[in-house]
């Protein structure tokens, strides 16, 4: 698989976002953009707490999409001093988490199922900030015309 468009548009230095543009500059077929474009974009990457070392990375349609790409980004991620987490909107049944599981061929990554919720919310309920979020769905972190969103250059 190949040939994804990540959206990255942030003024702000960011050291988890160096790592995968390198990681995507080394896969050679990936792409990467800074104009939103719905029709084009397939994976958001966001930029959030200037001090969280958490890399938050959605599962259906972003790591499904390049279960190949993910592990090994999953892994520079960990080498570099940064916590590769899976966040995803299913809920928490069996099902969900051995599918998770096997699709990251057993790695013990922490996976957080919001079901449903805004995963923005449910991640600092949890106490835990989000340095960078690598996300197919943008609404599923957070509601439009948020800081969060404008800050990362999409404005709804
Ligand atoms: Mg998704």
């Amino acid at each position: 698989m190949s040939d994804l468009v990540f959206y990255y548009q942030n003024r702000l230095p960011c050291a988890a976002f160096a790592i995968l543009e390198a990681a995507i500059k080394e896969h050679g077929e990936h792409e990467l953009t800074s104009t939103f474009d719905e029709f084009r974009v397939d994976q958001y990457v966001l930029a959030d707490s200037a001090t969280s070392r958490i890399v938050a990375i959605d599962f259906d349609n972003t790591i499904t999409a390049d279960p190949e790409f993910y592990l090994a980004l999953i892994k520079v991620y960990r080498e570099s001093g940064w916590e590769p987490i899976v966040c995803t909107l299913r809920d928490n049944m069996d099902d969900n988490l051995l599918e998770i599981r096997e699709k990251l061929q057993g790695d013990g990554m922490r996976i957080y199922t919001t079901d449903g919720r805004k995963k923005r919310a449910f991640m600092l309920h949890q106490g835990i900030s989000v340095g960078l979020w690598i996300d197919d769905y943008f609404p599923g972190i957070i509601q439009f015309g948020s800081p969060l969103l404008l800050r990362n250059g999409i404005e709804y």
